[in-house]
């Protein structure tokens, strides 16, 4: 049972809603008395000066002025009191009790002094049976009516047997009725008749309120309960769902579940060995040596059996359960009652998460519930996280079969080509003009061939992980940039293109391995060479930008239509009008490039239109000056 939902104390809800209707009801009690008090002593003085009756003026006074007096000390003990839906309101209740006992002693005194079961004031009773209805359980209210009878029986008793002197109100009736045994008999027995008549009709219609009001506020709880566990269960959710990986998914849904439920640990264990075994993958709040005993054999576990088969299972004592594999294992580790719940998958159960409590008994219907729900979104969690490693497993295979095979093209392309070479180079006889031109021909698609397998190599490598692993270091890319544009300045002209490099003043580093770095440049400087037509020009511009070197490579060439450009970083990608002026190009070199440049923390970005010239923006984090030695490699 989570701590936070247990009930705040033990009274039943309908017992604790009466108590705190009754502390509120004591201020307006307290008001009512000023009235009272003030009441008494003004009717004496009216009936006595107003109608000339005969009464026990001084008596009266002084019962008025007792009832505003007590009133005194009633309202200061109230100020002293602080009412509250949650705990008991011990003081309410005593307080109650003594405020109702006080005004039924003043009432009987007032009855006393105002004629005894003659007196007209024997029906101010009925406003505190009322009071006693409203404020306090039926229970007390029966009890409070019997003493209101008790108390007139007895002072008709006591008047009519001459115990106490009977006070008569002079003037108001014709002869004495006190002592009339007919009188006093039945004004008593339709006192208590109507006494108890207005107890009962009074207490049914309010225990019915009572009621419909307890079931309000225990609705209300469990609403707001609901709530809470909806919220927690969101919250749970979007922590579960914002990773894929497998471990840190699973973690987070041990942790989360285990926090939401208020318990000692929660656990995930997922099927292994064809389904035959369950192996802990996650854990919360255990001990490692717990887990020494190991997986948890499917076909020895009648447990797990039937929660695999879709129920949640709770077990509410350890030590009684013949259920469990390893019961003193849970026990020593503190574990008294467990809770379990399958994970299902698409394809059937992937394994089991279990809640474990350091109380026997711990777990109620809501819990089982919430359980449940969290094994079922786990689940797709899980499934998700799962489904995403195998997909990246299947494409690290698949580079590697890629990697393999352009690998073993490699030399056998290679000796091809050095053969043709050797034809074209006419080292194995004269070849007539027809040969020459084949073997040129040949030789052309061979060296086509070799960057193909080169890129295919590079690709494959890059995103497998399995490039050799250089360290990055400090380059100067001023120099690397000149350096591959060095590279094109004979290809640039024998095109006729101007081609143009403006580098910074200062130097400007970043970090990285130069090999690869060269490679990503020289495919963005080809290109911008390989499409920009004759009397085109090619620009190449390195400059610092807030804290980044930027180069921007720009020509005026063929441009690439706009629905093309998202398709750029693609494998095997080329746009229509690349692949209609020139022939030979693989659609892997820009891959490649963004695969070296975001190694290394760069973005490239493009800004294009058919015909109107295309320019790349590659930036990179440049290394503060301070960070690095004064003397650099290049
Ligand atoms: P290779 O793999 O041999 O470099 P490629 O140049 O066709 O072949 P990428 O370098 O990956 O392949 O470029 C992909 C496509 O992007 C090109 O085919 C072309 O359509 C377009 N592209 C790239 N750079 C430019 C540019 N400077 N001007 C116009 N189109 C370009
Ligand atoms: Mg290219």
């Amino acid at each position: 049972m989570d701590k936070r939902f247990a009930p705040e104390h033990p009274t039943p809800l309908s017992r604790t809603l009466v108590e705190y209707e009754l502390c509120l009801s004591l201020e307006w009690l307290c008001r009512l008395r000023w009235i009272a008090g003030a009441g008494v002593i003004l009717a004496t003085w009216l009936a006595r000066l107003g109608l000339g009756l005969e009464l026990a003026v001084t008596p009266l006074t002084l019962i008025g002025v007792s009832i505003l007096a007590y009133n005194v000390v009633f309202v200061r003990w109230l100020n002293r009191l602080t009412c509250d839906l949650s705990g008991a309101n011990v003081s309410a209740r005593i307080q109650a009790r003594t405020q109702i006992a006080a005004d039924w002693i003043a009432i009987t005194l007032l009855i006393h002094y105002s004629g005894g079961i003659e007196s007209l004031a024997i029906l101010y009773f009925f406003f505190h049976i009322i009071l006693a209805t409203i404020l306090l359980s039926a229970r007390e209210a029966y009890l409070f009516a019997g003493l209101a009878i008790v108390l007139l029986g007895g002072l008709a008793g006591a008047e009519y047997r001459g115990w106490i002197p009977h006070i008569a109100v002079g003037g108001l009736l014709p002869a004495p009725l006190y002592a009339r045994p007919l009188y006093v008999g039945s004004a008593l027995a339709f006192f208590a008749s109507a006494v108890i008549g207005s107890v009962y009709l009074a207490t049914r219609t309010t225990d019915r309120l009572r009621k419909r009001e307890a079931e309000i506020v225990a609705l209300s709880r469990d609403l707001q309960r609901a709530y809470n566990r909806l919220h927690m269960l969101y919250e749970s959710a979007q922590a579960v769902n914002s990773t894929l990986e497998l471990q840190e998914v699973l973690d987070r849904l041990t942790r989360s579940t285990a926090e939401v439920l208020g318990v000692k640990a929660c656990t995930i264990r997922l099927l292994e060995a064809g389904g035959q075994s369950l192996c802990l993958a996650s854990s919360y709040g255990l001990r490692d040596a717990y887990f020494q005993k190991g997986c948890l054999l499917v076909d020895q576990n009648p447990l797990v059996r039937e929660v695999l088969a879709g129920k949640v299972v709770a077990v509410d004592d350890i030590a009684g359960d013949a259920r469990l594999q390893y019961p003193e294992a849970a026990l020593s580790e503190g574990i008294r009652s467990m809770l379990t719940a399958p994970l299902i998958g698409h394809g059937g159960p992937l394994g089991i998460i279990r809640v474990y409590c350091d109380r026997p008994r711990c777990f109620n219907e809501d819990d089982q519930q919430y359980l449940a729900t969290v094994a079922s979104h786990g689940s797709i969690a899980l499934e998700n996280a799962l489904a995403y490693a195998a997909l990246r497993d299947l494409d690290a295979t698949k580079r590697k079969f890629i990697l393999t095979v352009t690998h073993e093209l490699r030399s056998p392309v290679g000796v091809v080509r050095s053969l043709l070479r050797t034809l074209a180079g006419g080292y194995a006889g004269v070849l007539t003009d027809v040969q020459a031109d084949m073997i040129a021909r040949a030789l052309r698609r061979t060296d086509f061939l070799q960057t193909l397998i080169d890129d295919l190599l590079d690709l494959a490598a890059g995103k497998a992980g399995l490039h050799i692993e250089e360290a990055a270091q400090p380059i100067n890319l001023n120099q690397l940039v000149a350096r591959v544009v060095e590279r094109y300045i004979v290809p640039a002209e024998e095109k006729h293109l101007t081609l143009q490099l403006q580098l910074p003043d200062v130097p400007l580093h970043i970090l990285g391995v130069a090999e690869q770095l060269d490679r990503a440049f020289n495919n963005l400087i080809s290109n911008a060479v390989k499409y920009t037509p004759a009397g085109g020009r090619v620009l190449v511009r390195l400059q610092e930008m807030e804290m980044q070197a930027q180069c921007t490579i720009s020509d005026t060439g063929i441009g690439i239509p706009e629905e093309a450009q998202a398709h750029l970083f693609e494998e095997f990608y080329r746009a229509p009008n690349a692949k209609a002026q020139v022939k030979e190009g693989t659609g892997l070199g820009l891959v490649i490039t963004k695969d070296i440049l975001t190694r290394y923390n760069c973005t490239i970005r493009v800004k294009s239109g058919l015909g109107e010239g295309t320019t790349f923006t590659v930036t990179c984090p440049l290394i503060p000056a301070e960070q690095f030695p004064k003397e650099l490699p290049d």
